[in-house]
């Protein structure tokens, strides 16, 4: 038996097909609804001796895209442009994403570059008017730039042919009881009135140059379907060019309004430990995308290979402790937590989700019987406790 646990521990477990890839958590911005504020952590650029050995590890695991962020904006380093041309020079596949404030300083340099199909970049617009804009906390740049800046970076894809997607995300807040950020898109009628701004300049953009996009913008229902079932909606507006909508999330119950506060779990299951791995700007590995302040590390790259972490006793123990459902992680245990009000409280609303999440993972875990058992503490007061 000790043999067969000998030969188990010894495979290679495989690098998941993606990594993320912080090349600083600097920021211009800072944004109301991210954790940027709360870093602790040192802040800085990845050096590209260091973005080399990434690359020359990364290859070696079998990685084959590269998200080029954590926290930060990646557009900010200034290196950034020979960072991508080695990525790509190393056939790798890439996600970029910015918050869009730079693009104009950068859009010749940019397109400069060799793209392919499978490379994107993501621009964060996330706020939909120069009101909701405020929410971004920014002075270095005012929102007629700003737009101009992304108007005149699509317009310059547009006229060099260059492949890669871009992805003009903007957030919608469909948690405002949970993430009370007055500003962004709400509504079926908010995101109505964000397309329009875009259905506008992509006719500006076929009467200019005398040609037709043969895109359909979708209607009402459409967009309101997408968000009940809280489905995607993406869709391409202009060769090559996207709308995203993503829903706004609290960072792992890290954004939360004034008066509510987490209870941590002791217990739960995240897939992240065995599907991401990520690097941050000074080498440390992580397996979690939301680790914002980098509580999760399991090595760093600078002292072991990122095939050698990976596959490293530490990790190792969190996705056995995961697979029998405990947390041992601070991070990991607000993330999965409760929310609860000043007096401790559960809200009203979340009770019966939380209620049978918590039942559903006891049986996952514990089996029939226990969760029985279980459920007849909570019902006798056992929940009150919390
Ligand atoms: S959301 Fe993006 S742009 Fe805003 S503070 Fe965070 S990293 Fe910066
Ligand atoms: S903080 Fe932990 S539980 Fe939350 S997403 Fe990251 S790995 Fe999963």
């Amino acid at each position: 038996m000790r043999g067969i646990q000998n030969t188990i521990s010894k495979i290679k477990m495989p690098c998941p097909k993606t990594i993320f890839v912080e090349l600083t958590n600097i920021c211009n911005f800072n944004c109301v609804f991210c954790p940027s504020h709360l870093m602790t952590r040192e802040r800085g650029f990845m050096d590209f001796g260091l973005f080399r050995k990434v690359v020359s590890d990364a290859k070696d695991c079998g990685i084959e895209r590269f998200n080029l962020w954590i926290m930060g904006e990646p557009f900010l380093h200034p290196n950034f442009i020979d960072f991508v041309r080695f990525a790509k020079e190393n056939n790798i596949k890439l996600s970029l994403i910015t918050n869009g404030s730079l693009l104009a300083d950068v859009a010749d340099e940019f397109f400069s570059l060799t793209f392919s199909e499978e490379d994107e970049l993501l621009i964060s617009c996330l706020t939909s008017d120069m009101y909701a804009f405020g929410l971004r906390k920014t002075k270095k740049i005012d929102y007629q730039s700003y737009e101009k800046g992304i108007y005149g970076f699509i317009e310059r894809k547009l006229e060099v042919g260059s492949k890669i997607k871009l992805k003009i995300i903007y957030l919608i807040n469909i948690i405002s009881d949970i993430v009370d950020i007055p500003g962004l898109i709400i509504n079926t009628e908010g995101v109505l009135k964000t397309l329009d701004t875009w259905r506008l300049f992509a006719e500006e953009l076929q009467r200019r140059y005398n040609v037709y996009y043969d895109y359909q913008f979708p209607n009402k229902s459409e967009i309101k379907k997408s968000i009940r079932k809280k489905m995607s909606l993406t869709f391409e507006f202009i060769p090559g060019v996207y709308f995203d909508l993503k829903w706004l999330t609290n960072w792992g119950k890290v954004i939360l309004p004034n008066g509510l506060k987490v209870i941590p779990a002791e217990y739960g299951y995240c897939a992240y430990p065995f599907e991401i791995i990520g690097v941050f700007w000074n080498g440390d590995v992580t397996f979690c995308c939301d680790d914002y302040n980098a509580e999760l590390v399991i090595g760093n790259i600078k002292q072991r290979s990122l095939l050698e972490i990976y596959n490293g006793e530490e990790i190792r123990r969190i996705q056995s402790e995961i697979n029998k459902g405990i947390l041992s992680k601070k991070r990991c245990q607000i993330c999965q937590g409760i929310i609860v009000n000043k007096d401790g409280r559960i809200l009203r609303k979340y009770y019966k989700k939380y209620f049978l999440e918590r039942i559903y993972r006891h049986f996952k875990i514990h089996g029939f019987r226990k969760t029985i058992r279980k459920i007849i503490g909570e019902i006798k007061g056992q929940y009150l406790r919390i």
